[in-house]
């Protein structure tokens, strides 16, 4: 297949903005995409020649792209820098002037698909001393046959900026219109929630069927979608959702990390948006792997920084050094961690996932033996509650252990692990929902605003948007300035670089304009007084009343940057919508009232 005819596709995809639009555009791909190729597509769509889960990067600095984009086009370096700056993108660049150089010269070869993969993965794995001469002159090689459209997916490929727009979401409509009904749609979604593989689940739906993917199973390596919380106002009310009686377990403040572990092979750890994090916890994946009583398991725990001489859990900053690239000896060495397990999802051949709470969590504490002297590997404190004065006992002992508050586990036979899913099954009650502040939000950042004063010439502000599943859209809920320190704004233009849009992406809704506007990507957590109707912000948009939408007041970034979580995994506008429900129930504030957010 020709690279043209897919770059194409791209091309329509990004310039849509309904998913249904986008679905059917990628529904017409996969279907004249042969079935070996598919997988293949589906990852190139997002940037990658892996499922996601593989960290395998190509290793391209701008400069360099930039730098073969002038030796193709034959323009001076100068220029071309001077046009990235412009654009913040060297896709965009390259399009430009590979056009107008298309214009000059007939002399080049069609790319094949076949030809940009084997080229890509050629890029991947360029390593030593000449690596980067290697990878400019492959990618040389490929806009040399590119035409405009080619050029510009390209370089978005190998620079990490691969976005056409299409969420997970978007893909799998998209696939079960092109291979079976919406009616099989939910045994597409969980192939895809227990392998985080769309390219392999495309593949078996095009290539056998829906019994094919009725056969993907759990295994070790292919991470699982982690299981999401619920949250409620009050332990009074969990107590009552969950009919009396639950598990309570501490709520530990740390990362969550997924273990794969095999007793023979290695030990892969995951973060909850399926980070490779084995390097960072190394000594915590060869306790698990040397205190595996069986041959192979996935669990889930949280890592926390651990005292093991006072036998306390350690501040949430100290095991974000873990998360530093470089020196992780050193990192390890100074920062003891333990892993607090708190779920058994798939154990020497059998699928855990379907299996009620209770019995996991029993089979659990069974499957690892114990470390002489410190132990990294232990259990998430857990009680079986029936009354609140039960549950109220039990949060206030896990806030004196310096946990963040309690989840609540339902104890029911349908308890099982819920792949990919948020709902009430587990619910989360933390310490600041009895502060005057419901909860802390994660936000996706889409806009800067420059500073003025003493931030002149950085980003002073930021656009926050809450996501909706439904659309796969982000709607704004406020302009956060406040609660940065000089260090973090100098971070931040880095940290958004590989963000920046030329205008507001297709996937953003917002009526307020900033200076510099991001496809979502960084996630902050961010608190604020209270929830109220803002005429400016989107998010809920005519929920609550006509022409207005949800704003937070007085947003303050915490200082957290939550680099665990997708910009799909953020706070939702569902979310943003329930609290304002409750607010309104706990201090009777008026949902009619003309308070507005902040700006
Ligand atoms: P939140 O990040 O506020 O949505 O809370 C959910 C997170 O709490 C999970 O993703 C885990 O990282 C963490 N967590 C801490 N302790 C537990 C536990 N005992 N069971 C499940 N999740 C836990």
């Amino acid at each position: 297949m020709r690279f043209e005819e897919i770059a194409g596709f791209f091309d329509r995809v990004e310039s849509t903005g309904g998913r249904l639009e986008m679905a059917a555009i990628l529904a017409e791909l996969f279907r004249s995409v042969p079935v070996g190729e598919l997988g293949a597509v589906i990852n190139l769509s997002s940037g990658r020649l892996h499922p996601e889960y593989d960290s395998r990067e190509f290793g391209m600095a701008d400069k360099l792209v930039l730098r073969a984009i002038s030796s193709v086009a034959g323009v001076d370096q100068k220029k071309v820098d001077e046009m990235a700056i412009a654009t913040g993108d060297p896709g965009a660049v390259a399009e430009t002037l590979i056009a107008k150089k298309k214009q000059m010269t007939l002399f080049s070869e069609p790319l094949t698909l076949e030809n940009v993969l084997r080229s890509l993965a050629e890029i991947e794995a360029a390593s030593g001393k000449d690596s980067q001469d290697k990878k400019m002159k492959i990618l040389s090689r490929l806009l040399h046959d590119s035409g405009p459209l080619e050029a510009r997916y390209l370089c978005r490929i190998v620079t990490g900026r691969m976005r056409v727009g299409a969420g997970a979401m978007t893909v799998m409509d998209a696939l079960s219109s092109a291979f079976a009904t919406r009616e099989d749609r939910p045994e597409i979604e969980r192939a895809y929630n227990i392998t985080c593989d769309m390219g392999l689940v495309a593949e078996t739906l095009a290539g056998e069927g829906l019994d094919g993917v009725r056969k993907i199973a759990v295994r070790v390596g292919s991470p699982i979608k982690v299981m999401l919380a619920e949250r409620l106002r009050s332990l009074p009310d969990i107590m009552e959702r969950m009919g009396g009686r639950c598990a309570f377990e501490y709520k530990y403040d740390g990362i969550r990390v997924q273990a794969h572990i095999s007793k023979d092979g290695g030990v892969r750890m995951y973060s909850r948006r399926l980070e490779d994090l084995s390097d960072n916890f190394s000594d915590v994946g060869e306790s698990l792997q040397a205190q595996l009583m069986g041959r192979e398991a996935i669990v889930e725990g949280e890592c926390v920084a651990f005292d093991p001489t006072t036998g306390q859990i350690q501040p949430f900053q100290n095991v974000t050094h873990r998360r530093r690239k470089n020196d992780m000896s050193s990192a390890i060495e100074a920062v003891p961690v333990r892993i607090f397990l708190f779920d058994l999802l798939y154990y020497d051949g059998n699928d855990y996932t379907m299996v009620p709470y209770p019995e996991r969590r029993a089979k659990l504490e069974s499957v690892f033996s114990k470390a002489d002297g410190f132990d990294r590997v232990g259990y998430s404190e857990q009680t079986i509650v029936d009354s609140p004065e039960g549950a109220q006992e039990f949060f206030d002992r896990s806030v004196a252990s310096r946990c963040e508050g309690i989840m609540a586990k339902s104890l029911a036979d349908e308890s099982i692990y819920k792949a990919g899913a948020r709902g009430f099954l587990w619910i989360k009650y933390k310490k600041d929902y009895t502060a005057a502040l419901v909860d802390t939000f994660d936000l996706a950042v889409v806009g800067a605003f420059y500073g003025m004063g003493k931030r002149a010439g950085v980003y002073g502000a930021l656009l926050m948007a809450a996501y909706d599943p439904d659309s796969g859209k982000w709607y704004t809920t406020c302009k956060l300035g406040t609660g940065f320190d000089d260090a973090f704004l100098a971070t931040l233009p880095g940290m958004l670089e590989s963000f920046k849009s030329e205008g507001k992406p297709s996937s953003v809704s917002a009526e307020m304009v900033p200076d510099v506007w991001f496809i979502p990507g960084v996630v902050l957590e961010v608190t604020a007084a209270d929830i109220s109707i803002s005429p400016i912000h989107t998010a809920a948009y005519g929920a609550v009343k006509e022409g207005a939408g949800l704003g937070l007041r007085f947003p303050r970034f915490t200082g957290r940057v939550r680099d665990d979580k997708d910009p799909e995994q953020c706070t939702t506008v569902g979310e943003v919508k329930e609290f304002y429900d409750l607010q309104g129930e706990r201090d009777g504030s008026d949902p009619d009232g003309d308070m507005d957010a902040d700006e």
